[in-house]
């Protein structure tokens, strides 16, 4: 093989880059039809009502928060297995976070730790559907009746019995970052089925010739990326496709191997990330990287780890003792390439390099 192996990747053609200077061309740079094109496009691709885009995926989660409006209760709940970037948001917003523990199988949020850490003071739950893996349960989870977030940054396109995640609950919000499945350059998107929120968050969006001063944000995406997206979106259901090939060959390869776990992932994955579980994590990271093939941790600290969260909030309960699904995933997985344009040479090394490896 020639050259590294990157771990993620984006899939930029010829037709995205002519699209992208077709709009440039019209100079039309902000904010206009491509970008509500785009909105109306992915909230169909969906199944829900409407969307308001953003320039990144933490921006929309922010304004999903914020959209929630302002009561007496304070706590989201988050699993702890997840990006920093859920937990910016939430105390961003001036919210207190309450982390929660993962299913035993899998990498999802667990229903019943939702359960046991809901109190008068839940305010929104934040479901983030990980790796790809629609979160089977995420039904019994709306019917909670608290506000649901669901997080589709890393799972556009996964469906439970066809129907897509972020239709299932009244907000959800999605990334389409460099590396993402779908990718605007940095961007993302609110979707919602209550046109009240809509009204909301478009509003928090419009800082310019308004009589009032409310809040605003200026976070919206350029009619040149949202073109970017749209003729990316074209493409998506090819993408899953790809990335579930790439995903069945190495299932097939390396559930044999001594030493390998291959965790648990419910039907309808779109394996943004294909996951193995081992027992010396930088090891293998070492040696897969001298053989020129980047992998990573899957997620880079569990929240639960952030010693400045216990500084902030002393109260919270960051033992590890609450967390050990999280802890177990933390110490054992691993990611390896997975993305549409790999090619069958490479998936093959990839394999051929983690069978070498002694584990
Ligand atoms: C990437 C990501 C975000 C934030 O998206 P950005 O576009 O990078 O701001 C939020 N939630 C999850 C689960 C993510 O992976």
């Amino acid at each position: 093989m020639k050259g590294r192996i990157r771990h993620a990747t984006p899939n930029i053609t010829q037709e995205d880059i002519a699209r992208v200077v077709e709009v440039l061309s019209l100079g039309q740079l902000t904010s206009n039809s491509e970008v509500s094109e785009f909105e109306r496009e992915v909230a169909d691709y969906i199944g829900q009502d409407g969307g308001i885009s953003t320039n990144s995926g933490n921006n929309a989660l922010y304004l999903a928060l914020l959209s929630l409006g302002s009561d007496n209760k304070d706590e989201v709940i988050i699993p702890s297995f997840v990006c920093i970037a859920l937990l910016r948001c939430i105390l961003q917003s001036g919210l207190k976070p309450r982390l929660v523990d993962i299913n035993e199988n899998g990498y999802n949020i667990s229903l019943d730790k939702i359960k046991e850490n809901t109190t008068r003071k839940t305010k929104a739950i934040i479901a983030p559907h990980m790796f790809g893996d629609p979160i089977e349960n995420i039904e019994d989870i709306v019917n909670l009746g608290m506000p649901v977030i669901e997080d589709c940054a890393l799972s556009i396109g996964a469906a439970i019995d066809g129907k897509k995640v972020g239709s299932f609950s009244e907000l959800s919000i999605f990334s389409f970052y460099a590396t993402k499945v779908l990718t605007t350059g940095h961007g993302g998107m609110v979707l919602s089925s209550s046109e009240e929120l809509l009204k909301k968050l478009r509003d928090f969006m419009r800082y310019d010739n308004r009589e009032e001063y409310g809040i605003s944000f200026n976070f919206r995406l350029t009619d040149f990326q949202a073109a970017l997206g749209r003729s990316q979106l074209l493409r998506l259901d090819d993408f899953i496709k790809k990335r579930r090939e790439i995903a069945e060959k190495y299932d097939d390869a390396l559930k044999g191997k001594d030493g390998v776990r291959i965790p648990y992932r419910p039907k309808g994955s779109i394996y943004y990330r294909y996951i193995i579980e081992l027992s010396d994590v930088d090891k293998f990271i070492e040696e897969m990287s001298n053989a020129n093939i980047s992998c990573k941790k899957p997620v880079f600290k569990p929240l639960h780890h952030y010693q400045e969260l216990k500084v902030k909030y002393p109260e919270l309960d960051l033992d590890k003792k609450r967390f050990p699904n999280t802890e177990r995933a933390f110490r054992h997985s691993v990611s390896i390439p997975i993305y549409p344009s790999i090619s069958d040479e490479g998936v093959k090394y990839v394999i051929e390099k983690v069978l070498s490896i002694p584990l």
